[in-house]
């Protein structure tokens, strides 16, 4: 297969793995104390070009589609070790909401701040009784005429402390099911709208994911995205790029894996040899590089199809679960490759134990991948 990237996006990829290192690794620690990063590293991202390259020119943005660049910004990110800015979910999930439905209006109020760092995203689909099951949202936005009336809570949203402009699944027809869904942008400040715990999580430390609530919440009708009733349609469109996104970020997690691994079985001594000189652990770690060369070959074959416009709801979904699954797989692996060592935070594999094990579940747990792919199965 021929390579995906050309020389134009492996300059970018400089750019971003400096930014991180310089702007986001020293601080990362620290950032993982406060359970936030500062709004001020969303302006120095927007500053160094790494927000929203979809954006056309004419809101403030590039105006480069191409997800090449998506998945270079988040494989950086995870290379370097830092998971708590929230930019893959803004850029990546959240923006093309806005720029794929947004009316001209809209678009020239929301998205030149998103492109710049200074209006940060996030999307609330799901609620204290209703996450796999989007069609059971409860949150309710009654129609008054010139504006909705929003009443509901939302929970585990990324980016839910920071957020300026949330996008928020509501239903707008009790009585109508999956086609009672719609989408409304709730800004920052709207009377009602208001931010719960920033939840305590085994991982992703630094990352803010927070419960919301609406209460006679007043969102004018110029803040409905897209046509009313068609909100689960649009959830659908959208969902195959979140999951491929989370598919990539899981391979770039268990590439690093992998490098952390060997240097660890070239380096650690046991029995008056490195311990990957063991039969087991080089038979381990042969399998790990094999696997990890399979699920890079499948995503960028994902990947292509995704350039292209053809990437299906089945394709991602394979993607989703498969690539979160291998990594959860072999971090595992990994931790009991370091021994003691791999149970202390100070060793990246341990930091990335605990920051892996949601990515089987965000965006769609596993078990409802596997739905999607039988169904299409026609089972
Ligand atoms: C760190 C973090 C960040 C998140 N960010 C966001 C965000 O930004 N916005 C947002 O809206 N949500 C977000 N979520 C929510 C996330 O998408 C949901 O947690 C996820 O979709 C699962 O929903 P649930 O937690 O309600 O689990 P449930 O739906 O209650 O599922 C519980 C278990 O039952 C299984 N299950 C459910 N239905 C079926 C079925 N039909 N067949 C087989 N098994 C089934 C599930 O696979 C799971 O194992 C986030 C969650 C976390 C933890």
């Amino acid at each position: 297969m021929p390579d995906l990237y050309t020389s134009e996006h492996e300059d970018f990829r400089k750019t971003a793995r400096t930014f991180y290192e310089r702007e986001v690794v020293p601080h990362h620690d620290q950032w993982e104390q406060d359970g936030i990063v500062p709004r001020e590293l969303w302006v120095k991202a927007g500053e160094a070009g790494l927000l929203c390259f979809d954006v056309p020119e004419e809101y403030g943005g590039p105006g480069v589609d191409d997800f090449r660049y998506n998945v270079i910004v988040s494989e950086e990110q995870t290379r370097a070790g830092v998971s708590g800015p929230g930019f893959s979910v803004h850029t990546d999930i959240i923006v093309p909401y806005l720029t794929s439905l947004g009316t001209d209006e809209q678009k020239q109020r929301w998205l030149p701040g998103t492109v710049s760092g200074e209006t940060i995203t996030a999307i609330a689909m799901t609620e204290p009784g209703a996450g796999s099951d989007l069609q059971g949202v409860r949150t309710t936005a009654v129609d008054k005429g010139d504006h909705y009336l929003l009443n509901g809570s939302k929970t585990f949203i990324s980016n839910g402390i920071l957020a300026d402009l949330v996008i928020v699944v509501a239903r707008t027809d009790p009585e109508a099911g999956h086609k009672g869904i719609s989408l409304l942008v709730v800004e920052r400040g709207m009377d009602g709208f208001e931010r719960g715990r920033n939840l305590d999580k085994i991982g992703l430390h630094a990352q803010d994911t927070a419960e919301l609530s609406f209460t006679d919440v007043v969102v004018p009708k110029e803040n409905l995205l897209g046509e009313e009733g068609k909100g689960f349609i649009y959830l659908m469109m959208n969902l195959p790029q979140e999951r491929l996104i989370i598919a990539a970020q899981a391979v770039a997690a268990a590439e690093a894996v992998v490098e952390m691994c060997l240097d660890y079985a070239k380096t650690r001594e046991a029995f008056g040899k490195p311990i990957g000189k063991f039969q087991h652990n080089r038979f381990l770690i042969a399998e790990m590089a094999t696997e990890v060369r399979v699920a890079r070959a499948f995503i960028n074959e994902c990947l292509s199809k995704h350039l292209d416009g053809k990437l299906t709801a089945v394709d991602a979904s394979m993607a989703k679960w498969w690539c979160t699954e291998l990594q959860n797989k072999l971090v595992n692996q990994g931790v009991q490759l370091h021994g003691g060592y791999g149970y202390m935070m100070e060793f990246p594999i341990a930091k990335a134990y605990l920051d892996s094990r949601i990515s089987t579940i965000y965006g769609g747990t596993t078990e409802i991948q596997k739905e999607i792919i039988g169904r299409s199965l026609g089972l």
